[in-house]
């Protein structure tokens, strides 16, 4: 897919064995403290405890720049989900909701994402805090919370309507 012709100055590709379409690369592991879903925290707490995102040695060079952001997004891949409900009931209770009207881990595509904290960097391997997965999870992404290459979201038209 990469072609040397299209890099920017100072770019840097990988060779990589070609991606079919929708395919999608893990680009490491997530290590946490939680091994057991009912243990594991449903939203991430920016004040909770440290975990590790281990990054494939390949992508190490990838992380350049991020250490100057506080605030990161972490997608991940939810790999121990059911992924054949439409309807859920997340309380138990026998009241359901569509699947895209939650954040449940049950989806048909299993991906989780979570704003975290950057505590440190450390070669290959990111410290957060902010994460809500079981200890293994694959990752899928990491991105800045917003950079200088980052188109700003317009201002809001007036709402008078
Ligand atoms: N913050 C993410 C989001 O909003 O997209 C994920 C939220 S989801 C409600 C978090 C829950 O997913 C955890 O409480 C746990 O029950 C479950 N979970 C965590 N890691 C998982 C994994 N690897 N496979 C399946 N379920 C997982």
């Amino acid at each position: 897919m990469s072609d040397l012709a299209d890099l920017r100055p100072n770019e840097e590709a990988v060779e990589l064995e070609p991606a079919s379409d929708a395919t999608l690369r893990f680009i490491g592991a997530i290590r946490t403290p939680w091994h057991d879903r009912k243990n594991c925290p449903r939203q991430g707490d920016l004040d909770g405890p440290e975990c590790q995102l281990v990054l494939d040695p390949v992508w190490h060079d990838a992380l350049k720049g991020l250490e100057d952001y506080d605030t990161i997004e972490v997608l991940y891949w939810l790999d121990q989900s059911r992924r054949d409900l439409v309807r859920q009931s997340p309380r138990s209770d026998g009241q359901t909701f569509g699947t895209f009207a939650l954040r449940s881990p049950v989806r048909p595509n299993p991906i989780g994402t979570s704003m975290v904290k950057l505590v440190r960097m450390e070669k290959g391997t990111l410290i957060v805090r902010g994460l809500d997965c079981l200890d293994g999870t694959p990752l899928l992404d990491i991105k800045p919370d917003r950079c200088a290459f980052s188109p700003k979201a317009p201002p809001k038209m007036g709402s008078g309507r």
